[in-house]
């Protein structure tokens, strides 16, 4: 679909590196106050008066961080901007703006870099973010894009991964896991449509958890959320590679220990319905398992009845001494020691 040989495809080289650029950064608008100057000069000009800037940047690339066959370029596009802007979120600011830089071998034709940038297109209008510069070079294979993100924040907003306290509560926002059980499926019906082409995949049964890996969303709503509530986060994270590994960074660089429970983790059903179809633990995918993009951080224990019976918040631990070390608590009570294994989780079962 993606291959060049398409006679109705329109090649890049027709439109030349000016052309391409030009077509598909026209349809961006600017949205924030802070863009001075955004695409067409040699650098953007951005004004963030008193408040601090914050800057990210990830790169994806084809074969490594995605893959097209079951990825539509249009969903990679809004990924790329949404696992920027939770870096962002991560650290209780608010997203302003973005660069995109790509590098495309002739594989693709103009129609899939539109895509791509429709992707990145709704992202930004969803999440008001000014598109305001980027690079587009030539790849010898595949597709990569680099996204920096920028935005701002009050100095005593900003919520570092060193802040946590010993008995400072662990907090996460909506559910875990879903997003790496939504690409099992999608790797399985990859390989029943490898076999047989013919076969249209039935996600029915998926279309939460596959949502969760195809279109994760940002949680810009929290900082505003905790605002309201009064409450500051003393450290804070986003969920990339999992909990156990983010709540690894949270203790080494705040100096605590931790105390996770299992019964406290928030899981949706489906998500514990697909483990049992693939027979895997949903605890050991919920705390292993990573691109869920929800929020963990730490709030004061005195904060706790700003927060009870939220819905956006889960309270599922507690921060405690550096010596007692990181701990999951199981449902029949017995401690078990936290380890980062990531992505690695599948692979080095003990
Ligand atoms: P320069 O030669 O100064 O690097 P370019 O010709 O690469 O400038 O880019 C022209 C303008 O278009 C700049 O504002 C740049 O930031 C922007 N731009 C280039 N490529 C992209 C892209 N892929 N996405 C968004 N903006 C881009
Ligand atoms: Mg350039």
């Amino acid at each position: 679909m993606l291959e060049n040989k398409d006679q109705n495809k329109t090649a890049l080289a027709q439109l030349g590196e000016f052309g391409l650029i030009n077509h598909i950064t026209q349809n961006f608008t600017i949205q924030q106050q802070s863009t001075i100057k955004a695409i067409g000069d040699d650098a953007a000009v951005l004004d963030f008066k008193s408040k601090k800037t914050l800057v990210t940047t990830d790169f994806l690339v084809e074969g490594v961080h995605f893959d097209l066959s079951y990825m539509p370029l249009k969903h990679l596009g809004y990924k790329a901007v949404v696992v920027n802007i939770s870096d962002v979120c991560a650290m209780n600011a608010t997203p302003t703006q973005i660069t995109v830089s790509i590098a495309v071998s002739n594989r693709f034709p103009l129609e899939a870099i539109e895509e791509l940038y429709e992707g990145i297109r709704l992202a930004c209008q969803f999440y008001k973010v000014d598109l305001i510069g980027g690079d587009t070079t030539s790849s010898t294979t595949g597709l990569l894009i680099s996204v920096t993100a920028l935005g701002e924040a009050n100095k005593s907003e900003i919520a570092y991964r060193s802040g946590a306290n010993e008995n400072d509560l662990l907090v996460v926002t909506g559910d875990i896991g879903s997003a790496y059980m939504g690409l099992q499926v999608l790797e399985r019906e990859k390989q029943v449509f490898l076999v047989n082409p013919n076969n249209q995949p039935d996600l029915e049964n998926y279309s939460y958890i596959v949502e969760r890996q195809l279109k994760p969303e940002a949680r810009t709503d929290v900082k505003d959320l905790l605002a309201k509530l009064n409450v500051q986060p003393t450290a804070m994270i986003d969920v990339s590679d999992g909990i156990s590994s983010e709540i690894m960074h949270i203790c080494k660089a705040s100096n605590v220990g931790c105390n996770l429970y299992e019964e406290k983790l928030p899981l949706d059903p489906q998500f514990i319905n697909v483990c049992e179809e693939f027979n895997l633990d949903s605890t050991t995918i919920a705390i292993n398992c990573g691109e869920d993009y929800e929020l963990l951080f730490t709030i004061a224990m005195t904060d706790f009845d700003k927060i009870k019976g939220n819905p956006n918040f889960t309270v599922i631990g507690h921060m405690t001494a550096q010596q007692e070390g990181m701990h999951l608590i199981t449902r029949e009570n017995t401690k078990l020691p936290l380890k980062a294994r990531g992505w690695n989780a599948l692979n080095q079962e003990d």
